[in-house]
């Protein structure tokens, strides 16, 4: 018989079904807004195995923008010290650059052929049963667009927090998916995705595994960036916010048009921010004059 309690989201809660097929079910925790799939299917483990084996390697703009979260993190504490691990590392490009501010970094990496691209970088990479074994704990923890695509998000979130020092920063980037077009029904989406975090779900896990947000930025373009901080004294549990989203999470044509809109939005706002760099430039260069 199956267990029902696998792979679900929060104990004791209802967890409504979205869509189902024989191949895989979508469903929404009603406690936390967490959308997530459960999969018995062969055919998704296989496509999932070789999933990033097409992978292009971080933009210069993704590692300038890592560079910059590293320097943010400076703000908070001395990082020479620090131990530093990367969840879901890829091939290591971020790891490379952490080398330079931790001393020591370590990441882990389920997809083999990204694995070995890190190993050849002479990378420490730890085995995939990483989340399953005690230690070892870490000062920093950062993971980038590595949720979507995990099993068991509230179980392995919580792994992961186990495994980070008491006072120690989690840097968070990934997506959120309040008002994305969800087309739970076609394949090439429901086999490209395992979980679907929406603000709600993201901001509950974190202070149910002790995680204080203490910078948060949520992009139109759907990308967030949260830098925690963990305390375990803490007991205050994030209160769900009353979220239209959860109204839409199955309605594709109404996301489709908000996520039509907030990418236009984006987009003014990645020229606004260009032009006001353009500007500085010119400031810069009439004060060198
Ligand atoms: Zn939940």
């Amino acid at each position: 018989m199956k267990n029902e309690n696998l792979g679900t989201c929060c104990n004791d809660y209802n967890q409504e079904i979205i869509y189902s097929s024989s191949d895989y079910e979508w469903k929404i925790c009603k406690n936390c807004d967490l959308i997530y799939q459960i999969s018995n299917s062969d055919r998704i483990n296989k496509v999932k195995e070789i999933q990033f084996n097409d992978f292009i390697e971080p933009s210069e703009s993704n590692k300038s923008e890592f560079t910059s979260v590293m320097e943010k993190l400076k703000k908070y504490t001395n990082l020479s010290d620090l131990t530093f691990f990367d969840f879901g590392c890829a091939d290591g490009s971020y790891l490379k650059i952490a080398e330079k501010y931790f001393k020591k970094v370590q990441g882990m990496e389920p997809n083999p052929f990204l694995k070995n691209k890190a190993i050849k970088k002479k990378l420490d990479i730890l085995d995939d049963n990483f989340l399953d074994i005690e230690g070892p704990f870490y000062d920093v923890m950062f993971t980038r667009n590595t949720f979507e695509y995990v099993t068991n998000f509230s179980d392995s979130l919580t792994k992961l927090m186990n495994k980070l020092k008491n006072n120690g920063y989690f840097i968070w980037r990934d997506k959120f998916y309040d008002y994305y077009p969800k087309n739970y029904s076609s394949i090439d989406f429901s086999d490209g995705f395992n979980s679907l975090p929406t603000k709600n779900a993201i901001k509950y896990h974190l202070s149910i595994n002790r995680i204080k947000i203490i910078e948060s930025r949520f992009y139109f373009d759907k990308s967030f960036l949260i830098i925690g901080q963990k305390n375990n004294n803490s007991k205050k549990i994030y209160k769900k916010k009353i979220n239209i989203n959860t109204i839409f999470y199955n309605n594709y044509l109404v996301c489709n048009i908000i996520f039509y809109l907030s990418e236009k939005i984006h987009s003014i706002y990645v020229l606004l921010r260009k032009f006001k760099f353009l500007k500085l430039i010119k400031k810069w260069k009439i004060t060198l004059i």
